[in-house]
């Protein structure tokens, strides 16, 4: 059972279409049943459905993020591309840099740093994930590589505030493993100690059954979800029982 203030990010990945935002009138109606700052939800979707969901959200305190932005905080001849000022156009008010799966194909800590310090600048938040592959976990140099990340991911950016970690262990994404809970508790305050000021979520194989331990690690922030946000009624208990 937790009171503290937390934060439930929804990372939809490359899932949704117009009619998916119809299914979310039933977490609008349930934040608008909530006392008022007892938590805050942001939905990562597409970028094809930031601006859309941005209008279907305009009215409640949902807020809503985009995935990846390019380094450049210019216009350019980057096909394919968007950067930070663009998504901060059409209603983004936070980007996920540095996921795992954008690390896997080739995102460098420097590039990631690009991009934080663009999309800093333009005024979006950031949710900066961070984490160590299983063999690197198995090697137990877990901490040697999060100080590594953390160090050149965040070189340069003064305010920490607008940062918000998210400890995402690949091995545990999709995979439905999680840390064990004193491991993880650990994590959290060695991160929390190399970034002054930044919240810490966790990441990872967040569902219905596990939220029961996860919510008992009393110096997490709240927790970024992937497969289990996509359907409201999971995203919704998920909320409900961390409370409960
Ligand atoms: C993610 O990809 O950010 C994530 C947390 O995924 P999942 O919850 O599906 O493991």
């Amino acid at each position: 059972m937790t009171n503290k203030y937390m934060y439930f990010i929804a990372n939809w990945k490359m899932f949704g279409d117009l009619r998916t935002l119809n299914t979310l009138n039933k977490v609008i109606i349930f934040t608008k049943k909530i006392k008022k700052n007892k938590f805050k939800l942001i939905y990562c979707p597409p970028s094809t459905l930031i601006c859309p969901l941005a209008k279907t959200l305009k009215k409640t305190s949902i807020e809503v993020g985009a995935q990846n932005c390019h380094e450049s905080e210019n216009y350019g001849p980057y096909t394919g591309q968007i950067n930070s000022k663009m998504l901060k156009s059409v209603g983004a008010k936070y980007v996920i840099l540095g996921h795992s799966e954008n690390r896997l194909s080739g995102e460098s800590d420097k590039l990631i740093n690009l991009k934080i310090t663009a999309a800093i600048k333009a005024g979006l938040k950031v949710i900066f994930c961070i984490g160590e592959s299983l063999s690197e976990k198995r090697k137990k140099v877990t901490k040697k590589i999060l100080a590594k990340q953390i160090k050149n991911g965040l070189n340069k950016i003064k305010n920490k505030k607008r940062i918000l970690i998210a400890y995402e262990p690949f091995w545990a994404i999709g995979s439905g493993l999680i840390p064990k809970e004193s491991e993880l508790f650990e994590t959290i305050d060695y991160i929390k100690s190399k970034a002054r000021g930044s919240k810490v979520l966790y990441g990872g194989s967040v569902n219905l059954k596990n939220i029961n331990n996860l919510k008992n690690i009393n110096n997490l922030d709240g927790f970024l979800i992937g497969g289990a946000s996509q359907v409201s009624n999971n995203f919704i208990d998920i909320i409900k029982k961390t409370y409960n």
